[in-house]
C-alpha cells in the first residue's frame, strides 16, 4: 500500500477513535457512550441524507454498527494499560507527521511499544467490575497496534524525506507531551474506575509548578509542553479538516485580545496580538466560582474542565480557544510576564523567508518577523519557529553578540 500523508494521518486517527472509545467506556457507562453514538449517527445520517451522498452513508453506516455493537460486547469499566500507550503513540506519531509518513517502517516500528506494553501488562487491568472474559478487552487493545504496524511495515512512501532533522529539543518537547498525556489519562482512569484522588495530586503538583514555578522561568511553557488538550490539538485537531462551527472570532473580541496583550506586555509585544481576552472575561467568573463552590477539590471538577476544554477545542480553528479564551493561560501569561527566559530573535539575521509564516508554525499565531528582540509573553516556548526557519541564526537560544549590542543601545 501506497503511504501518503493522508493515509498516514487517517490510520493513526482512526485508532485513537477506537482507543479513545474504548477508554471512555471504560470511565463512564457504557448507554453513556450508546446515547452520545446515536447522536452522532443520527446528525451524520441527516446531513448525508440533504446532501444526498447515500453512497457515503452506505459505507459509513457498517462502521457506525460495528462501533455500537462494542459497546455491547465491552460495557464494564475494564481498561488495559496497553490502551492508554495507544492512545499515546497515535498523538506521538501524529507529532511527527513529515518524518513517519516519509519513514513507515520506523512508523511501524514504533506501534511495537503500546503492543509490547499490552502483553506486558495483561494481567494487570484497572477494573471496577470483572468481565466474564477478559480476552475481548486485550485482542482489541493488541489490534489497535497491529494495523498500523502492519499497513505501515507493508508499505511505500513516496513522501520526500524532510531535509532538515527534527530539533533535539523539539523531539524532547514531543516525548514529553506525548508522557503528560498518558499520565493524565492514567491517573484520570484510576480516579474513575478505582475512586481514588489520585488524580486530585496530579492536579495539584500540575498548578504548583505551572502557575507557580515554570512562568518565571520559561513563559507560558504549560501550553507547549504539558496541557493534555495542546497535545490533543496539535496531534489531532489541527490535522482534522472540518468546518469549524466558529470560522471566525468577532472582530471586538480579536480587537479586545490585542489590547489585553498591549497592556499586559508592554511595548516588546505590539506585535504579539493574542493574549487571552478573556482575562477578565473568565479570569475572575471562574476564580470566584472555583472558591465559593470549593470546585478545585471536588474529583470531578479538573476532568470536566479539561474535556471540556477539548470539546470547545473542537469548534475553533486550530489553537484559537487556547489564544483567546482559555482562562488557564491567561494568569500563567501573567505570571511569566517577566519569565528569565525567551526565545531570542536576532532581528538583523532575518532574511525574511517568511518560512516561520505565523499561522503555520506559530501556535499563538505570532508574526514573528515583526518581533523585536525575543519571543512576547504570549510565547509557548514551543521551538517550531525555531524548526521552521531554514537559517540557524535567526531564532536561538542565545543572542548574537550584534543584537545584544544593539537592545543594550536601545
Ligand atoms: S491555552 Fe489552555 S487549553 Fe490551551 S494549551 Fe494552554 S492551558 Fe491548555
Ligand atoms: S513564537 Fe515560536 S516558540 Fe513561541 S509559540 Fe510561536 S512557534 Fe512556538
Ligand atoms: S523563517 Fe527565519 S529567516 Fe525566514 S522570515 Fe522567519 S525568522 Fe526570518
Amino acid at each position: 500500500m501506497q503511504i501518503t500523508r493522508q493515509r498516514f494521518i487517517d490510520i493513526n486517527k482512526y485508532v485513537f477513535g477506537g482507543a479513545a472509545l474504548l477508554y471512555v467506556n471504560a470511565l463512564f457507562d457504557a448507554r453513556f457512550i450508546q446515547a452520545a453514538l446515536l447522536c452522532i449517527a443520527a446528525v451524520g445520517t441527516y446531513n448525508l441524507l440533504r446532501q444526498k451522498r447515500v453512497k457515503a452513508l452506505i459505507r459509513y453506516a457498517p462502521i457506525a454498527a460495528i462501533v455500537f455493537g462494542l459497546t455491547f460486547v465491552i460495557n464494564v469499566r475494564y481498561l488495559q494499560p496497553g490502551l492508554i500507550v495507544v492512545c499515546g503513540t497515535a498523538l506521538f506519531s501524529l507529532l511527527h507527521i513529515q518524518y513517519f509518513s516519509a519513514r513507515p517502517r520506523i512508523a511501524a516500528a514504533v506501534w511495537g511499544v503500546p503492543f509490547a506494553v499490552t502483553l506486558l501488562t495483561y494481567s494487570r487491568p484497572l477494573c471496577a467490575t470483572t468481565p466474564t472474559s477478559e480476552w475481548p478487552y486485550i485482542l482489541l487493545t493488541l489490534t489497535l497496534c497491529l494495523i498500523p504496524a502492519c499497513v505501515f511495515a507493508s508499505g511505500t512512501s513516496s513522501e520526500p524525506v524532510p531535509k532538515k532533522p527534527r530539533l533535539k529539543v523539539v523531539k524532547t518537547r514531543i516525548m514529553v507531551q506525548t508522557c503528560v498525556f498518558m499520565l493524565w489519562a492514567w491517573v484520570t482512569a484510576i480516579a474513575f474506575i478505582k475512586g481514588s484522588q489520585v488524580q486530585l495530586l496530579f492536579w495539584g503538583l500540575f498548578n504548583v509548578f505551572t502557575v507557580a514555578l515554570f512562568p518565571f522561568f520559561f513563559g507560558r511553557v504549560l501550553c507547549g509542553w504539558l496541557c493534555p488538550n495542546a497535545t490533543m490539538q496539535d496531534a489531532l485537531l489541527k490535522n482534522l479538516h472540518y468546518t469549524r462551527p466558529i470560522q471566525r472570532i468577532p472582530q471586538a473580541i480579536d480587537e479586545q485580545t490585542h489590547a489585553s496583550a498591549m497592556y499586559i506586555s508592554g511595548h516588546i509585544d505590539q506585535n504579539a496580538p493574542y493574549m487571552p481576552a478573556t482575562l477578565l472575561m473568565a479570569w475572575f467568573p471562574m476564580f470566584f466560582l472555583e472558591t465559593i463552590y470549593d470546585l478545585t477539590g471536588k474529583m470531578w471538577y479538573p476532568v470536566a474542565f479539561m474535556y471540556g476544554l477539548m470539546l470547545l477545542s473542537l469548534l475553533l480553528p486550530w489553537r484559537k480557544l487556547c489564544a483567546q479564551f482559555c482562562w488557564l493561560s491567561s494568569y500563567r501569561g501573567l505570571a511569566g510576564h517577566n519569565s528569565l527566559w525567551r526565545l531570542r530573535f536576532n532581528r538583523s539575521k532575518c532574511r525574511q523567508c517568511k518560512r516561520c509564516a505565523a499561522e503555520e508554525a506559530c501556535p499563538y499565531y505570532i508574526d514573528i518577523r515583526n518581533q523585536d528582540n525575543e519571543m512576547p509573553v504570549t510565547c509557548c516556548v514551543c521551538f517550531s519557529c525555531m524548526e521552521a526557519c531554514p537559517f540557524g541564526d535567526v531564532i536561538t537560544f542565545r543572542r548574537a553578540p550584534e543584537e545584544r549590542q544593539r537592545v543594550k543601545a536601545f
